[in-house]
């Protein structure tokens, strides 16, 4: 097939000891799972059902990147999470059938202009420019299910120049990986290649200029991302 213009290539991830690659279709992201981070944004951490928002996936950024300062924003800030991706499709998966659809998880940044995210909250505004820009979803290779199961404990860090700033454990997750699969295809029918971002525990805040980003997730990864100067 050829195209009328000049098109990107498909967006792909590398897969753990693998030669092959992960194809990435749409990237889904949990709002407020931690109830440490629903409390530092100012919410009561109860169990309100998931809310998803979306990264366009040309925002992935491998690991080991130096990447721009983004545009616009004077408060750029970071959100380590898991990441979920999906091997299988489908519309209304149960819950105990979910973890089947899985393929593998990685390490990933939310990159968030929360200056923006901030002023379209205030204004009842949507929140993609806020989310949804150039480099925004960092991700590490991905593991497959098969050398790593399915994580459901284990510490979840990032550190800025060497400082430990956002620390949790993946039991903390108010929606664990499978409850939020099901609630997800609920409302679209999820394919193959997706990425489901599962949520930031707390201690979320400012990335500058030449900072260096060190993500970890037990059995999943290690994630470094720079900013240039
Ligand atoms: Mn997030």
């Amino acid at each position: 097939m050829e195209y009328a213009i000049e098109f990107g290539s498909q967006v792909t991830l590398p897969v753990a000891q693998s030669a092959k690659r992960f194809p990435v279709g749409r990237i889904y992201c949990v709002g407020r799972n931690y109830a440490e981070h629903a409390r530092e944004m100012g919410h009561d951490p109860d169990r309100e059902p998931p809310f998803f928002f979306m990264k366009p996936a040309d925002a992935i950024v491998s690991d080991g990147a130096t990447i721009p300062y983004p545009q616009v924003t004077k408060d750029l800030h970071h959100e380590i999470e898991m990441v979920v991706a999906m091997g299988k499709g489908g519309a209304d998966i149960p819950v105990e059938k979910a973890l089947e659809h899985v393929f593998g998880y990685g390490v990933g940044l939310d990159m968030t202009r929360r200056d923006i995210q901030g002023e379209a909250k205030k204004m009842g505004r949507p929140w993609e420019m806020g989310k949804a820009f150039d480099n925004s979803a960092p991700c590490t290779e991905l593991k497959p299910v098969s050398m790593v199961g399915h994580p459901a404990k284990g510490a979840i860090w990032l550190k800025v120049n060497g400082k430990i700033v956002q620390q949790g454990d993946l039991s903390e997750l108010i929606w664990n990986v499978p409850e939020t699969i099901a609630y997800l295809s609920k409302l679209v029918t999820l394919r193959p290649g997706d990425l489901i971002y599962s949520g930031t525990p707390a201690g979320v805040g400012p990335v500058n200029r030449g900072d260096k980003l060190e993500g970890h997730v037990d059995g999943v990864g290690d994630l470094t991302i720079v900013y240039a100067k």
